[in-house]
């Protein structure tokens, strides 16, 4: 192991720091791993409703009830480096006393279990979608033609991830709007039944702006798929649209989650785009540091906004941009958690110059889904 003291190989007990989106969608699959003696969270009240058997503690306690257990930061990207510095000043080092998800799925299950996991991929179904917003970091207003995936090309499509891929924590379906594509539950069948002991959570992102109809209802009831919607109501007023959505997923015991906006972080591309050095793109794609990537085409991206810009005709892509599996060999399937893991030559994702991104670098806050 390059990062991990040898003390993370027998690992049996742990403690998980954080339970939001990532910690909900990776959850079921750490517990049934180990023994998770408890959970830190800033809000251990709110713990106390979705984790019943697990005890919830402040992150100030936990580390004093701290018995020789490592620590799983259950997030990534920038609230990873904050709470990544908050543990240095109370004395503990990253990979002996505690490290990210994604490393330690990505890596301590290859060492340590020789499985090929990854944290969560994000697959697109269609790229049309019911709003125009105007920094959608998946520059949705930019595509000049209708890009939708058929369903046949969705199976083929995760036939051959799973050639190579032993555990998907979570596979989320996006776009757009994916509950557009009018195959959306047949798709999510198929990840279900062949490939459930593959894949820990199913999730949909949604804007709220679409009721599903009832046979698609059923099929995520069935397969208890998460449906993430993202409330851009602050800025578009579809608030009675969002509010049935809700009493839809009540009424037919779907998993949802709201998650409000109110400000995006502007990626620039493709109207402005960034321009960053050479020299400093390295620490601009860490400052980011996506532990979601990208699967369309089968390709794995380590960034889907990268994906996206070349799908608008904007970027061409070069090949340290994605891991082409079919051009993989079984043998080479190590190079998957690598690229995951951001171990991309020179450091960095040939977009990243063009992008603003997610990191602490990036001040150009603007209101969320503003429609051009
Ligand atoms: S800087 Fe942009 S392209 Fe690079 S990882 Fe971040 S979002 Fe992706």
């Amino acid at each position: 192991m390059n990062h991990f003291s040898d003390d993370w190989k027998n690992l049996k007990h742990i403690v998980l720091y954080g339970y939001g989106n990532v910690g909900k969608s990776c959850f079921s699959k750490i517990k049934s791993d180990f023994s998770v003696d408890f959970i830190m969270d800033k809000n251990t009240d709110k713990l106390k409703n979705c984790i019943a058997d697990v005890p919830a503690l402040s992150p100030k306690d936990g580390l004093a009830a701290l018995d020789g257990q490592k620590i799983i930061v259950m997030t990534g990207g920038r609230v990873f480096q904050e709470i990544s510095d908050f543990l240095k000043t109370e004395g503990l080092e990253e990979f002996k006393d505690y490290c990210g998800i994604e490393s330690f799925i990505t890596h301590w299950y290859w060492e340590v279990k020789g499985l090929n996991c990854v944290m969560e991929l994000h697959s697109a179904l269609t790229m049309d979608c019911t709003l125009k917003c105007k920094n959608c970091n998946m520059f949705v207003p930019f595509y000049e033609k209708s890009v939708s995936y058929d369903i046949s090309q969705l199976k083929e499509e995760v036939d051959a991830l799973f050639k190579y891929v032993d555990y998907v924590f979570c596979y989320t379906l996006l776009g757009g709007e994916p509950f557009l594509h009018k195959q959306i539950g047949e798709f999510v069948q198929y990840l279900a039944e062949p490939y459930r002991n593959k894949i820990g959570t199913i999730k949909i992102i949604t804007n709220g702006t679409l009721i599903p109809k009832q046979e698609t209802l059923d099929t995520l009831r069935k397969f208890n798929v998460w449906v993430s919607v993202s409330d851009y109501t602050e800025c578009v007023p579809y608030q009675k649209r969002l509010e049935d959505l809700k009493n839809v997923f009540e009424n037919n015991g779907i998993d949802y989650t709201i998650a409000r906006q109110s400000n995006w972080l502007a990626f620039g591309f493709p109207t402005e785009p960034a321009c960053i050095d050479k020299e400093k793109c390295a620490a601009h794609m860490k400052s980011c540091s996506p532990i979601f990537h990208g699967y369309n085409d089968k390709k794995i991206f380590y960034c889907h906004v990268a994906w996206s810009a070349e799908k608008i005709g904007k970027y061409v892509l070069q090949g340290k941009d994605f891991v082409d599996l079919e051009k993989l060999s079984v043998s080479e399937r190590h190079m998957i958690a690598e690229h995951c893991l951001g171990e991309i030559k020179d450091g960095y994702i040939s977009f990243c110059r063009m992008c603003g991104g997610c990191g602490r670098d990036n001040t150009n806050c603007v209101v969320c889904a503003l429609q051009m």
